[in-house]
């Protein structure tokens, strides 16, 4: 497969230019000369097909012979021993993607990238320095990803004060090939810094750099993985067959028998993902592309929501990121809107995506409600999601078709939000063991000048 950038359809570079440099030259994203479609064999039997499996099919066209058949057999089996189970909750679908090493969806594209970077650069010497600006989840899961992965370090920018106590941990905690900074300042500076670093000649000729945001390429298609094999499954009328879900106490007097959850043998499902940076929408979007039975998105945003308007006005505007409780969506200025919109035009966009945003007053009450009826914990990003398709419901611009929200995080990394408003809520035995770490970063000014001091 051939990539280009966003902004010039003319230079082609292989997956491992792509992958290893992050954003192209000209600042645009790299995208695939053709998105690859799923051979027919492979489309009808995503329903049963094992984790594993999927992910080889879905990632082989995409590395074609740069990174060959046995090696990505090798990467994507020990990159996923866990999965992505799809739960019924009340009349919906709940498609969980906590159960990955830092309980957020950004543990399966981080573990596939930090095992394809070292197997691209098998045969380097130089150690390649890897900088990412994080919301909270990406810095935490790709700290996770490459730790102690050799001939490659890692630096993690994140907002001083505005990630949870945890994140800060699974970013800071780790040490050994793992750096962590605190800015002073907003995610869309520590975006920024990643961006001038990278634009910064003699920075570039001191250290060989590469990104691990959600603009590369190598992050995405792995998340293409679970949208196929959710979409899969729910067309088959199957949830979790690997008994993986989340464990629930179920409120007295209301047995699962109760949930009227709508799964439709051969409907296809629709997915309503939580977003910030678009590059998980994107990932979809591409899933559904290459023929995952998936009939729309719904990009669910807080009250960041430069998409959702866009959806409405057709105007696209970029602004200054707000903070909110669901604190990985606050995204004034989407990275991957730009990919978005070189793959699509607005018609086609709205054709397949509804828009809606919801404010952290709605974020809280549908946490506690989802909780007393159901006895499940939804985390705040998840509960964005739910409370956006409820709203699309109510406005009559969704039917009660089968609907599955992604879940991005386990409920656990934001108990601090969720507690008051559930009571306890059962911690996984990674995020124990993660908050007995002791975080240690470097704390400084959003400027250049001081990141370059630190590198
Ligand atoms: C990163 C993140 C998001 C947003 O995902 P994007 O790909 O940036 O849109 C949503 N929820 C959680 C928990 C996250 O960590």
């Amino acid at each position: 497969m051939r990539y280009y950038s966003t902004r010039n359809k003319k230079e082609a570079v292989t997956f491992a230019a792509a992958a290893l440099s992050g954003l192209a030259p000209d600042g645009g994203l790299y995208i695939p000369a053709e998105i690859p479609e799923y051979p027919a064999a492979v489309k009808s039997s995503l329903g049963s097909m094992a984790y594993p499996d999927i992910a080889f099919e879905t990632i082989k066209p995409w590395v074609d012979r740069e990174i060959p058949g046995s090696a990505l057999e090798e990467i994507v089996h020990h990159a996923y021993p866990f999965t992505a189970p799809l739960v019924g909750v009340g009349n919906r679908l709940v498609l969980e993607l906590f159960h990955g090493p830092t309980a957020a969806f950004k543990d399966f594209g981080a573990r596939f990238m930090a095992r394809a970077f070292s197997y691209l650069r098998r045969n380097e010497d130089r150690p390649l320095k890897i900088l990412v600006a994080t919301s909270g989840d990406t810095g935490g899961a790709v700290a996770d990803g490459f730790f102690g992965v050799e001939g490659i370090s890692v630096t993690v920018l994140y907002p001083r004060g505005r990630v949870s106590p945890l994140q800060e941990r699974q970013i800071a905690g780790l040490g050994g090939n793992i750096s962590a900074i605190a800015v002073e300042g907003s995610f869309d500076d520590c975006q920024r810094l990643v961006k001038e670093a990278f634009g910064d000649e003699s920075l570039r000729k001191r250290l060989e750099l590469s990104s691990a945001n959600s603009i590369n390429i190598s992050r995405l298609v792995p998340q293409a993985v679970y949208y196929a094999a959710a979409a899969g499954r729910a067309l088959a009328g199957k949830l979790d067959p690997d008994g993986e879900a989340t464990p629930r106490a179920h409120p007295p007097g209301r047995p699962l028998g109760e949930e009227n959850f709508i799964l439709r043998p051969g409907v296809p499902v629709t997915l309503c993902v939580p977003s910030g940076n678009f590059g998980n929408l994107t990932a979809g979007l591409y899933a559904y592309k290459m023929g995952a039975p998936i009939a729309r998105f719904i990009a669910a945003t807080n009250i960041n929501k430069t998409v959702p308007d866009y959806l409405e006005s057709g105007e696209y505007k970029a602004r200054l990121s707000q903070a909110t409780l669901s604190n990985a969506m606050d995204v004034g200025a989407p990275s991957n809107f730009e990919r978005m919109a070189a793959h699509f035009s607005l018609e086609e966009m709205r054709g397949l995506i509804l828009g809606a945003h919801i404010n952290d007053e709605e974020t809280r009450e549908t946490i506690a409600a989802l909780h007393s009826a159901w006895g499940y914990f939804l985390d705040p990003h998840t509960a964005v999601g739910w409370k956006a398709a409820d709203k699309l419901v109510r406005a009559g611009r969704l039917k009660d078709d089968p609907l599955a929200v992604l879940s991005t995080a386990h409920p656990a990394k934001f108990a601090e939000t969720v507690e008051p408003l559930t009571g306890a809520v059962p911690v996984p035995a990674s995020l124990k063991e993660t908050m007995k770490r002791q975080p240690n970063a470097a704390v400084i000014p959003p400027e250049l000048e001081a990141l370059k001091a630190l590198l």
